[in-house]
């Protein structure tokens, strides 16, 4: 068994698998939650009628 490709093949899917979690921001771990972001950059935001740019890029 070639252990480099399996090692390239898991790590491929690691990524693949990890990206939407890094994707998704404090906002919307609250908002799916039911909940309201509570970091004070995006409360402050969310008094604007903003997203925070900060934690929503
Ligand atoms: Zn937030
Ligand atoms: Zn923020």
């Amino acid at each position: 068994m070639n252990i480099t490709k399996l090692i390239t093949v898991a790590s491929m899917a690691f990524s693949f698998l990890a990206a939407p979690l890094f994707a998704e921001s404090c906002c919307d771990k609250a908002k799916a939650a039911g909940k309201e972001c509570s970091h004070a950059c995006c409360v402050e935001a969310k008094a604007k009628g903003e997203v925070c740019k900060k934690c929503n890029k």
